[in-house]
């Protein structure tokens, strides 16, 4: 006898969106079916009718209950949100895995990171979601600074132990990895089969701005896209392209933010170089002019957002190809602190935006631009599962993979209130956007955890999921 039976609902595979029914025991997808075909005596069976069921999304970039430095809060020792409120919110949002960071994440100027190897760094994130996460997690290993040859050392044992992808930041003080030791990084990740996770901006432009912006007294934080403007994201682009094509590595943009970034992909993979990049869904709606509404920082996630010419080469490129996964950057903190830095060097990072990729998504891209639905499941969960090493156990509706779902139903309209939301927050930009189709059910390994508006998973639910990127994805660009 089955587990659980999904019957009638429109299910999404990688090749077409079909009425079927799904077969689920020990947590695995074991069938993909005709609907009404399953055996209807399982241990539960759910009817699907007039519902989407597609992979449970996959968030492949998060910031969960690290520091937020005192620049940005106004005050010491704030937190983003705990792994419960930052997991509950995804399960509502129907995403299953979160793929948030280890490493030697720097805000602080100054700070010093603990001398840990990667793999006690690993242990030690591990341990702040075990038990307090009601979905999957994992964690992409921030690399910063001069990158010493002991921390390189470590990099083929920690890519055995299932890390997989590595984050670098070319900007941000403390946290900017000089090119020489990124030509290093990148080597040794290539040779051992790991992806970059590259923050990608131009440092010397980016300084160069703040230091003219501050001197002329037009630092006010609405002009943050002049600091991290489409000059740099265009050379920065370009130089990581470059250097990965002399090192063989993979890379994977997270937060392409202008057209220059996502020209400079497309261009790379045309040229069959291993080369992806992900969208955050808050420059999918907003542009630099909303930075000059009250409050209008609020909508800000760093590098910063463009203009509307550049919203639309997003869009664009998750359309067509050119990029591949939408993302949300994670950090969510109480909109005081958002709010309180309100300087080009001081406005707070981070969206608090993991349940709502999702539904916003969908609304844009299903709804409003006919995306067929394969495609959909890819730039939401099945993309960043190969890009970044989860699949074919995540990200994809196919016997032998983990039963991660979620049930979107196309008829909800909700117009979004902080009600609606679970996250620890007092506020959300996408207050008032109106989402047409919703979920309305997910499921980890087997298991409902949110149902019917009410969550029903445990916070002991979440493991944390061993990663291993494909050949192919290494190789060419593979999606
Ligand atoms: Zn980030």
């Amino acid at each position: 006898m089955l587990d659980l039976v999904i019957r009638r609902g429109l299910v999404v595979t990688a090749q077409e969106a079909a009425a079927g029914d799904v077969g689920i025991q020990d947590g695995k997808i074991v069938a993909v079916a005709s609907p009404g075909s399953l055996p209807s005596d399982a241990a539960r069976v759910i009817d699907a009718e007039g519902k989407i069921v597609l992979p449970g999304g996959i968030e492949p970039h998060a910031h969960i209950a690290i520091p937020v430095p005192e620049y940005w809060a106004g005050r010491p020792e704030l937190m983003s949100q705990p792994p419960e409120a930052a997991t509950r919110a995804a399960a509502f949002g129907g995403v299953t895995t979160v793929i948030d960071f280890a490493g030697d994440l720097i805000l602080e100027p100054g700070a010093k990171p603990p001398d840990w190897s990667i793999l006690e760094s690993l242990d030690s994130r591990r341990s702040v979601f075990r038990d307090h996460a009601y979905t999957d997690f994992a964690f992409h290993y921030i690399l910063a600074g001069k990158v010493a040859p002991t921390r390189i050392g470590q990099l083929a044992e920690a890519i055995q132990e299932g890390i997989a992808s590595f984050k670098i930041f070319t900007t941000f003080n403390e946290l900017r990895v000089p090119y020489g030791h990124l030509w290093a990084v990148f080597a040794e990740v290539a040779k051992h089969s790991g992806i970059m996770a590259v923050h990608a901006e131009d440092d010397d432009i980016v300084n160069y701005m703040t230091d003219k912006l501050i001197r002329e007294g037009h630092d006010q934080g609405h002009n943050l896209h002049l600091v991290h403007n489409n000059l740099s994201e265009d050379l920065a682009f370009r130089q990581i392209i470059r250097l990965a094509r002399h090192t063989e590595v993979a890379v994977y943009f997270v937060h392409t933010t202008a057209r220059e970034g996502v020209a400079a992909i497309a261009e790379a993979r045309q040229r069959t170089q291993p080369v992806y990049g992900e969208a955050l869904h808050n420059y999918l709606q907003f542009t630099c002019e909303d930075y000059k509404k009250p409050g209008g920082t609020a909508v800000h996630t760093y590098p910063a957002l463009k203009y509307a010419e550049d919203r639309d080469a997003l869009i664009a490129g998750l359309l067509g190809g050119d990029l591949c996964t939408t993302a949300t950057d994670d950090f969510t903190v109480h909109k005081d602190v958002k709010l309180w830095g309100n300087t080009i060097q001081t406005v707070c990072g981070g969206h608090n935006g993991i349940e709502t990729r999702l539904p916003v998504a969908f609304t844009k891209f299903l709804v409003e631009r006919r995306m067929p639905l394969p495609r959909f499941a890819a730039i939401t969960a099945t993309n960043a599962a190969r890009i970044l090493g989860l699949y074919p156990q995540k990200g994809v509706i196919a016997p032998g993979s983990d039963a991660d779902l979620v049930l979107v139903d196309p008829r909800v309209t909700k117009t979004l209130t902080l009600d609606d939301l679970h996250s620890a927050a007092d506020y959300s930009i996408w207050e008032g956007f109106t989402c047409r189709g919703y979920p309305v059910m997910t499921i980890l390994r087997g298991k409902v955890i949110v149902e019917s508006g009410k969550l029903a998973g445990s916070p002991s639910d979440g493991r944390w999921v061993r990663r291993k990127v494909g050949a192919d994805v290494l190789a060419r660009p593979a999606v």
